[in-house]
């Protein structure tokens, strides 16, 4: 499987090509914006493997984990712990020990958000030990092939059986672990086309994933089926289920209100609206960046591993070709 390291080796393979496509002058915007994107995965790796790990308690027998790629979730039930996400592969022996301290119990089942490489990582550590993977049923399709990203300069994948889901949904799937209820609701592509937000109740924890990047402009995987429009779908509907007391468990960054989560759909639905201004103008992408469509949000939302300019290419491309799924 694709590890950082080798998600390293992949860029440089990807400046490559598109170093190659600049000199046959064939550069196109899609070469343009790999270059652009480049710091994207550069600055997440970074961050994923420099970060120290921090265990946060939520609620009695829940507990956060964050620092080793996006945030991992654990409940635990009389025997059993039950996780979400699976962090980095680099950092799996590490996360697996941290939830043994806190938990005491082994891992036997594990929800993913979705299928990228920050949140599956340890599938094959977990799967290979016989814990029963679940997921919307696109991340088997997605972990099945080669996932190419190019807005992030990301290639991912193929991953191998023991690290795919082997219960998979549609729409919903409810799921318990003792005392707690786990809700598993997918609102159609947003971040990706196969996220699973968790209701868990009666602790009153929403788990998220990267539909929520807390506080930063997100990832919109328009190659995974993601986009802007669906981003604020999701959003929506993850507001009407919560209310001013639900924790909210980002995909990246610490937890969340309700209202953070209100501030950063509003900020969403603001940006996608200027940007669709400029697309309806006939402006290019280049144009739009340029125009800078986000200033008053980047001192708030800007300083994360997708900087503003990557931002505006994700919405602008998502609002003029259709991707909008
Ligand atoms: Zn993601």
């Amino acid at each position: 499987m694709q590890s950082f390291r080798s998600v390293r080796s992949l860029l440089v393979l990807i400046q490559t090509v598109v170093c190659a496509a600049l000199i046959s002058g064939t550069a196109s915007r899609v070469a343009a914006q790999a270059v652009t994107s480049e710091t994207v995965i550069q600055k997440a790796t970074e961050q994923f493997e420099s970060s120290p790990l921090k265990t946060t308690s939520l609620d009695k027998g829940i507990w956060m984990f964050s620092g080793d790629g996006g945030n991992v979730t654990a409940i635990v039930a009389e025997g059993s712990t039950l996780l979400i996400d699976s962090g980095v592969d680099s950092r799996v022996s590490e996360l697996n020990t941290a939830i043994f301290k806190a938990t005491w119990r082994p891992v036997t089942r594990l929800v993913n958000t979705h299928g990228h490489f920050d949140h599956i990582g340890g599938n094959v550590y977990f799967g290979s030990a016989g814990v029963t993977i679940i997921a919307q049923e696109n991340v088997k399709k997605w972990l099945s092939s080669v996932q190419n990203v190019p807005f992030v300069g990301f290639r991912d994948g193929r991953y191998p059986i023991q690290a795919l889901p082997t219960v998979t949904y549609s729409n919903s799937m409810t799921l318990r672990q003792e005392d707690q209820k786990l809700t598993l609701v997918n609102y159609g592509p947003a971040h990706t086309d196969g996220d699973t937000i968790v209701y868990i109740s009666p602790a009153n924890v929403a788990v998220v994933g990267d539909i929520f990047s807390n506080h930063f402009y997100p990832i919109i995987d328009l190659s995974s089926g993601g986009s802007i429009d669906g981003m604020i779908h999701s959003l929506d509907q993850i507001l009407a289920q919560t209310d001013e007391q639900t924790k909210i468990v980002p995909g990246h960054g610490p937890v969340a209100t309700r209202s953070d989560l209100q501030n950063y759909r509003d900020m969403l639905a603001q940006l996608r609206q200027r940007i669709k201004v400029l697309v309806a103008a006939g402006k290019t992408i280049d144009e739009a960046v340029a125009a800078v469509p986000t200033k008053d949000f980047d001192a708030e939302w800007g300083q994360g591993y997708v900087s503003p300019d990557v931002f505006v290419r994700m919405v602008f491309t998502s609002l003029s070709e259709g991707t909008n799924r």
